[in-house]
C-alpha cells in the first residue's frame, strides 16, 4: 500500500437499498410510500422559479422550519431540519456522542447506526433484541455515552410502548437519547395526528430527548431528501452549530418549498397514512393464511417468516418475478423478508404470486 493510502480514513459503507431502473417491477424494498406527495407539493414546485435557483437558499431553512414547527405545536428553535433524516441522524452522531464512551443501540435495527459511528470514531455496543425482536430496556440502564433506537424499530417493525421509552430517557438524563421515528406515523390511531407512543410526546420533559423524524415515507418524500429532529433549544443550537460548522446550504430551496406544501397538507397526509395501514391489515391477514408469521408491525412494512420455505430462496423467486423486496443475510435475521406495504393493487399481486409458488 503506498503510505498516503495509511492516513485515508477508511469505512465499509451503508448499503442501500436498490433501486432498479427496469419499470415495470413492483418495488417493495425500501419502505417508500406508494402513493405520490400531496398535489400541493406538485403546485409548490411549479413556483420555483429560476430566481429562487439563480441564489443561495435561506441556510436556515426558516420557512419549513416554521412550518414543522407549526404542525407539531412546538417554537421554531426546537426544530433542525436536513437532507433526509439520514443527514440529521449523522449530525447528530457527530454532535451529541462525543463523550469517548460507548453509545448503545440494539443489535438488530437500522444498519446505518454503526457505519456513522464508525466514520466518526464513536465506540458503540449493541445489546441484542429478545426472542421477539423487543428492545429490552433494562439493558439500557448500564453507563453508556448516548442511545439511539428507532420507534418503530427496523427492519422489524416492532414498536415501544412510550412508557418504555420514557423509562430509557429518564434513566439516562446524563447523555443524549435519539429515538428515531421514521416510522412512526404509521401507527395504529388516529391517522395523521400525533402517533400515542411517539417520544414527541415527552419532550417538554426531557431536556436530552431528540426525537427524529422524515418526510421519506408518510409524506411520500424519499426523493426530495427532507428530515427534522425536535427536541429542547439547546440539543437544537447544537445541532444547528455543527452544521453550520460543514455545510450552511443542506436544504436546497425546491426541497424547502416541497417540505412547506407537504406539511401544511395534514388532510392528504391523514387519507394517505389510513389507506396504507388498511391495506397492511389485509396483507398481514394474508400472509398469515399463507403460513407466515411475524410480529405486529406499526410501521409501513412487514418483517416476514414462512414455517416452510427460506425466505433466501423466496427473495430470489419473488425476484424472478419482478416483486423486489428486502433479504438481510445476517445473524438472527437470515430467514425474514422485509416487504414495505404498496398499494392495495400491488400487494395482491404478491399475495396471489405467493400463494401459487407456495402451492396453496
Ligand atoms: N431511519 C430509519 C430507521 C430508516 O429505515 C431510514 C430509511 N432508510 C432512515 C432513518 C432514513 O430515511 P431518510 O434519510 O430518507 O429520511
Amino acid at each position: 500500500m503506498p503510505s498516503w493510502e495509511n492516513n485515508v480514513r477508511k469505512v465499509v459503507p451503508y448499503t442501500p437499498g436498490e433501486q432498479p431502473r427496469i419499470r415495470d417491477i413492483i418495488k417493495l424494498n425500501t419502505n417508500e410510500n406508494p402513493y405520490p406527495p400531496s398535489p400541493a407539493v406538485q403546485a409548490a414546485l411549479a413556483q420555483t422559479d429560476s430566481e429562487l435557483l439563480r441564489k443561495y437558499p435561506d441556510p436556515a431553512a426558516s420557512l419549513l422550519v416554521d412550518a414543522i414547527a407549526k404542525q407539531y405545536g412546538v417554537s421554531s428553535d426546537r426544530v433542525f431540519v436536513g437532507v433526509g433524516s439520514d443527514d440529521v441522524l449523522a449530525m447528530s452522531f457527530l454532535t451529541f456522542f462525543a463523550s469517548g464512551r460507548p453509545i448503545l443501540f440494539p443489535d438488530i435495527t437500522y444498519s446505518f447506526y454503526d457505519v456513522w459511528a464508525d466514520l466518526f470514531r464513536i465506540p458503540y455496543e449493541t445489546r441484542a433484541l429478545d426472542e421477539n425482536f423487543r428492545i429490552t430496556s433494562r439493558d439500557y440502564f448500564a453507563e453508556n455515552g448516548g442511545i439511539i433506537f428507532p420507534n418503530p424499530n427496523a427492519p422489524t417493525g416492532v414498536l415501544k410502548p412510550l412508557g418504555e421509552v420514557e423509562e430509557i430517557v429518564s434513566r439516562n438524563r446524563d447523555v443524549v437519547v435519539i429515538v428515531d421515528e421514521a416510522y412512526i406515523d404509521f401507527e395504529d390511531g388516529e391517522d395523521g395526528a400525533i402517533p400515542a407512543d411517539s417520544a414527541l410526546n415527552l419532550i417538554d420533559r426531557y431536556e436530552n430527548l431528540l426525537v427524529v423524524q422524515t418526510f421519506s415515507k408518510s409524506r411520500s418524500l424519499a426523493g426530495m431528501r427532507i428530515g427534522y429532529a425536535i427536541g429542547s433549544k439547546k440539543l437544537i443550537r447544537y445541532l444547528n452549530d455543527a452544521k453550520y460548522s460543514f455545510n450552511s446550504y443542506t436544504m436546497n430551496q425546491t426541497a424547502i418549498a416541497a417540505g412547506v406544501a407537504a406539511v401544511e397538507d395534514q388532510a392528504y397526509f391523514a387519507r394517505c397514512l389510513g389507506r396504507i395501514k388498511a391495506t397492511r391489515r389485509w396483507t398481514e391477514d394474508a400472509l398469515r393464511e399463507l403460513g407466515f408469521s411475524f410480529q405486529d408491525s406499526q410501521s409501513n412494512f412487514l418483517f416476514v417468516t414462512h414455517e416452510r420455505v427460506p425466505a433466501r430462496e423466496l427473495f430470489a423467486a419473488l425476484r424472478e418475478a419482478k416483486i423486489i423486496v428486502r433479504y438481510f443475510d445476517k445473524p438472527r435475521i437470515d430467514n425474514y423478508l422485509r416487504i414495505t406495504i404498496g398499494t392495495d393493487e400491488e400487494m395482491e399481486k404478491l399475495i396471489a404470486f405467493l400463494k401459487d409458488y407456495l402451492g396453496q
